[in-house]
């Protein structure tokens, strides 16, 4: 008898399962709107210029295929906390951060709650608070690694708004020593964010129930354009609330280097010593499961981070991605109103970041795929790169119609 005897069916994931999908529809109209990639215009995908750029530089330096050590390199570690905090809160914190480069965003979060997991002992292990809806990832990541993952209420579909009240009530509700899971930036899959003072709130709530904040920082600079504007909660929680954090960062989405695999966890302590002794724990676990991560990727973020020119260039591409997608918002939003699309869409051009999030029924989204090969989410999540000037009137005429 086999040893996998019992090893049950596991459906594919729902947004891979998706663009397979979308790849063997032979349809010529076909968008795909599912999988959030940055697409330009022509609906390609697009190696940054500074990336580029960089990606020259590491060739004409004879770039070897030596190993990194366990932590990742060094070099990028520094800059990427560099980024998050900025030079003038990451220079008096610099002893306080343990780092650890990771497998890109996803990497970062399950290394962030293997860490958790360990420096709880063998107290209970603690419960992980998500907001729902959320990256699906969210909940398997943890589940995986054992906490009691508790969803709360983020969005109210009624008012295609952030439930703020909710929101706060969970907060207050909380086991202390909780881990709250909170997006950055750009939240996935609404596209609503927290405002600056409702930050405040949260984070004054959090510090208060004891609370550990958990960022999750998928789309920093890629949301508004600016990475200073998008860091606003991280830097506020440690900054004014002298919050310790954890902080789990990706390159996937704002340097358009989805395959490399290149993010890091942070985690700023209190203690210079917690900071040591974390950032040991870290490098134990990370030879446990990987060994060491890949090179490649960040050697050329770190290329970019490091020379100010290339910053510089990096900084509007980020403008480039998150300005043409913002276009595409508006432009869809003015197609549905002019093709009369029944309801409301103005939450779609409040909202920001990569998605969109329609509020449209699981049949309309099932009617779109099928008969007007329109993929997206079954929570009628859509990716706005997948939008161009030559797709976006089809796809708000099918939705107007489907809606008829
Ligand atoms: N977190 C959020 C909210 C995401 O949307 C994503 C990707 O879609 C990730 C994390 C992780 O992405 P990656 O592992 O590709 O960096």
């Amino acid at each position: 008898q086999s040893l996998f005897q019992t090893a049950p069916y596991i459906p594919p994931d729902a947004i891979f399962a998706l663009t397979a999908d979308y790849l063997a529809d032979p349809s010529p109209k076909k968008v795909n709107l599912g999988q959030g990639t940055y697409r330009d215009s022509n609906g390609q995908p697009w190696v940054l210029p500074s990336v580029r750029k960089s990606r020259q530089i590491l060739q004409d330096q004879q770039l070897n295929h030596e190993y990194l050590p366990i932590l990742g390199h060094a070099g990028f570690r520094k800059a990427a906390a560099k980024l998050v905090l900025g030079n003038s809160l990451y220079q008096p914190l610099e002893k306080k951060i343990a780092s650890c480069q990771s497998l890109s965003g996803t990497g970062a979060l399950h290394l962030a709650g293997l860490l958790l997991r360990y420096c709880r002992g063998t107290s209970e292990t603690p419960t992980v608070y998500i907001p729902t809806p959320t990256w699906s990832n969210h909940f398997q990541v943890y589940s995986s690694l054992g906490f009691k993952c508790q969803p709360f209420k983020y969005y109210d579909s009624d008012r295609k708004g952030l439930d703020f009240e909710s929101y706060i009530s969970a907060l207050k509700s909380a086991e202390p020593n909780s881990i709250v899971i909170l997006h950055a930036c750009a939240h996935n899959p609404t596209g609503c964010d927290p405002s600056q003072e409702q930050w405040r709130e949260i984070g004054a709530t959090m510090k208060e129930r004891q609370l550990f904040p958990l960022f999750d920082a998928a789309y920093l600079g890629f949301n508004s354009g600016n990475v200073d504007n998008d860091a606003f909660a991280i830097r506020y929680f440690v900054q004014e609330l002298k919050m310790e954090i954890g902080l789990c960062l990706s390159f996937a989405k704002n340097m358009g280097l989805y395959g490399e695999r290149v993010g890091c966890c942070f985690v700023v302590t209190e203690t210079e010593s917690a900071a040591k002794n974390t950032q040991s724990v870290l490098e134990m676990l990370q030879r446990s499961e990987i060994s060491n991560p890949p090179a490649y990727g960040a050697k050329i973020v770190t290329t970019i981070l490091e020379d100010e020119e290339l910053t510089q260039l990096w900084f509007q591409d980020l403008i480039t991605m998150s300005s043409r997608i913002r276009s595409m918002r508006e432009a869809l939003y003015n197609h549905l109103n002019t093709h009369k699309a029944a309801g409301t869409w103005e939450h779609l051009i409040q909202q920001s970041g990569m998605f969109g999030f329609l509020g449209l029924s699981p049949e309309v989204v099932r009617t779109l795929k099928e008969q007007y090969h329109i993929y997206m989410a079954d929570n009628s999540r859509i990716s706005i790169a997948g939008l161009n000037p030559s797709n976006v009137e089809y796809v708000a005429q099918s939705i107007a119609e489907c809606l008829k």
